[in-house]
């Protein structure tokens, strides 16, 4: 799925300008790429359908181009997708029992998450117990048992001639007169959702009160996993969903269509066989590790290092007088720093060929901005105002308060008118209507 995205998002930005019809091309790739990762149909559908409307409508920002803007509504949109918020295990004050209750089909790997999720617990000054209410699988007691003890977290048992009620009645018992204050019963799965599996559960339920069900899918499953975290919230009831197994699967389908199908957040995610390879969910993580990001999500975040749309509008009325001078300059330093360089802010104008940006370079080095500062400090406010005073007596005196060789200011001169005229340009060439959105 990252690659594909990658793919569809390189071809956006390689645009200056997009067209409703980019947009539309783009967000149809993106949807055949959902698909493929084998993210539900209707999740996808209404996916689309919110980007498509965001992207399409109003909302626009000053300091994004309309490639950047796609690429960040869709960012947002995955991440409402997924809950927004990460989502903490519901736990009862320490002085009362909780009792989780883990369920998932047979291989999900709700008993390895088990013992994850018991040392979790530990480290946050909890006492688990773990209780042994496989009694079907060969070995599963021993399995809980092995785990249990790598954790250093006691694990109940009661063999497998009694019934998971009866076991899961008893461990809180114990834990009552043990200090345990966290139970988590680990249960039978089975291969395919079946009708005992859910009566068993529901049984549980009955007999003990259950503060918390999770279930455990097994992420490389896909769409299955979904289809699987929504029958058994619709049967039984489920608090929050595990994903397991994600260190497998690259498509990212189940992690995208878990809360949208069912309404439940995803906690954790599994990493590994290994009992620490347990991980909290992140929606803003997840999203940018299926977008692929790395390069994507920093383009994003300096793009959202948004130019103040007023002086923006400012700056653009002066430029139309020419009125811009060294404290203009001086004001949008700031902005420039933080987009990186002048080119790069400078390409976020619509219209504006990249290839004529190579000549306005600007060494963006803290230093270097430090003495550009330095220099038209040393300006007097006439020259501040009007460039056009500028001569070589002028410079000289200049390099001198600010402590500078005269090519230094020679250099600023030349890359600002360089940089004037250039603006100039484009703001002529600019439509009143992008003027009006407030870009340069
Ligand atoms: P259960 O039948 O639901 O109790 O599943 P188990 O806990 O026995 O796990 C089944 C298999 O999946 C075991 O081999 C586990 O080591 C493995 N497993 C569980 N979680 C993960 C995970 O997050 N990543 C990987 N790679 N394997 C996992
Ligand atoms: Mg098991």
């Amino acid at each position: 799925l990252s690659e594909k995205l990658q793919n569809v998002f390189k071809n956006l930005r390689s645009k200056g300008r997009l067209t409703e019809a980019d947009v539309k091309t783009a967000l149809k790739e993106v949807k055949m790429a959902l698909l493929e990762a084998d993210v539900n149909f209707k999740v996808v559908k209404q996916f689309i359908n919110s980007v498509t409307e965001r992207a399409i409508g109003q909302d626009v920002m000053t300091s994004l181009t309309p490639g950047q803007m796609v690429i960040k509504i869709v960012n947002e949109e995955m991440i409402s997708l997924m809950g927004s918020e990460t989502t903490q295990i519901d736990l009862k004050p320490a002085n009362e029992i909780t009792v989780i209750l883990m369920a998932g089909l047979q291989g999900a790997g709700k008993t390895t998450t088990t013992a994850k999720i018991a040392g979790k617990l530990k480290q946050k000054g909890r006492k688990p117990l773990l209780v042994a209410c496989d009694i079907y699988r060969p070995a599963a007691i021993e399995q809980l048992e092995i785990n249990g003890k790598k954790q250093d977290v006691p694990v109940f048992s009661m063999g497998d001639k009694n019934n998971p009620v009866n076991i899961a009645k008893a461990a809180i018992e114990h834990a009552k007169t043990n200090g345990f204050n966290v139970v988590i019963l680990d249960t039978a799965g089975r291969l395919h959702v079946d009708e005992d599996m859910m009566q068993e559960l529901e049984n549980i339920k009955a007999a003990v009160d259950v503060h918390q069900t999770l279930l455990v899918v097994d992420a490389m499953t896909g769409q299955d996993a979904v289809n699987v975290a929504k029958t058994f919230n619709e049967r039984i009831g489920i608090d929050g969903v595990i994903l397991t197994k994600m260190d497998g699967d690259t498509r990212g389908g189940a992690a995208l269509s878990i809360k949208a199908v069912t309404g439940k957040p995803i906690l954790y995610v599994g990493m590994g066989e290994k009992l620490s390879d347990l991980e909290q969910f992140y929606p803003d993580r997840m999203a940018s590790r299926i977008l692929g990001m790395g390069d994507v999500l920093t383009l994003i975040e300096k793009a959202e290092a948004q130019i103040d749309e007023e002086k923006a509008k400012e700056l653009n009325r002066k430029l139309k007088k020419a009125e811009f001078g060294y404290d203009d300059f001086l004001d949008s330093m700031s902005q420039i720093k933080k987009m990186g360089n002048i080119g790069d802010l400078l390409g976020m104008i619509p219209g504006v060929n990249s290839a004529a940006l190579k000549n306005v370079s600007l060494d963006d080095s803290e230093a270097q901005m430090k003495r550009t500062e330095a220099i038209i400090l040393s300006m007097t406010p006439q020259e501040r105002a009007n460039p056009d005073l500028m001569n070589p007596s002028r410079k000289k005196r200049i390099a001198a308060g600010a402590g500078v060789d005269i090519s230094e200011v020679n250099k600023l001169v030349k890359m600002f008118d360089q940089m004037k005229k250039m603006m100039k340009q484009f703001s002529g060439q600019m439509s009143g209507k992008a003027a009006k959105r407030g870009r340069f």
